[in-house]
């Protein structure tokens, strides 16, 4: 079942979303190489404290940690531990928060200690112009697979592969609600887009091939091939005057 979230609840999921968007940009901005994964996670966990909100993943489905780190290669979910990150990683940053029993949910690449590489540039680029792609057609009125298509459309146009095995979904009073949000599929199918649903929208994009396996701690999602993989993700609330991006982060650079 899909919850219609009222003006109430998404003033509350704002407070979360902001927190998320203000925590993850303070997470890029302090990445330096040499860093262990674990650090990153610590001063996630510093910053939800000090921002009197409630980690998101941390005990989720038994999950060790408030934040996901994926290196290079690795797609989503990788836990924090003692790998040193090294210049020219790059890095995907999945975070979410608590706030009165209400979620935010938001993630981003970037490459760390160094400018990006052309290919690494490219991936980035096109997954986050992917992700806004999808938020284009979070409106009143359209399909739930209208943001998929968006998405797959995008990515594949560059030449790169869109994940299938794990999605994008609703979220409000849980992290993951109705409906799924697959990063492919054609337009037109599925539930259709009404006022208050909101919307977790995040494209998992590969530089080669689409296929993913799960390493043997359970969580860790890897590409098939090695390639390198990109992650981002917005919370967004469907409204009459649009879609509204309430993990929005103030002043990003670009990637160069
Ligand atoms: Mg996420
Ligand atoms: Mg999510």
């Amino acid at each position: 079942m899909i919850e219609i979230k009222s003006v109430q609840e998404i003033k509350k999921m704002k407070i979360a979303c902001k927190a998320v968007a203000e925590i993850l940009s303070f997470l890029k901005k302090s990445t330096e190489v040499g860093m262990t994964t674990k650090e990153l996670d610590t001063l996630s966990e510093k910053l939800i404290y000090e921002k009197k909100v409630k980690p998101a993943f941390k005990g989720y489905r038994g999950f060790p940690a408030c934040l996901c780190v994926s290196v290079n290669e690795q797609v989503v979910h990788g836990i924090p531990g003692n790998k040193k990150l090294k210049k020219g990683d790059l890095l995907s940053l999945d975070f979410g928060v608590i706030y009165e029993g209400y979620y935010g949910d938001s993630a981003l690449s970037f490459i760390v200690g160094h400018p990006p590489t052309q290919e690494q540039e490219k991936l980035l680029r096109i997954t986050e112009e992917s992700l806004y792609k999808g938020i284009e057609q979070a409106q009143v009125g359209n399909h739930i697979s209208d943001i998929s298509h968006a998405v797959q459309k995008h990515v594949e146009a560059h030449g790169f592969s869109v994940v299938r095995e794990f999605v994008g979904h609703g979220i409000g009073r849980e992290l993951h609600e109705d409906p799924q949000i697959p990063n492919y599929g054609e337009p037109g199918e599925g539930i259709l887009l009404k006022e208050g649903m909101v919307l977790a929208i995040e494209p998992m994009v590969n530089f080669g091939k689409s296929e993913v396996r799960v390493l043997s701690d359970g969580w860790t999602v890897v590409t098939q091939d090695g390639s390198l993989s990109a992650h981002f993700e917005h919370t967004v609330s469907v409204s009459r005057k649009g879609p509204e991006i309430l993990t929005e982060r103030e002043n990003e650079e670009s990637y160069e």
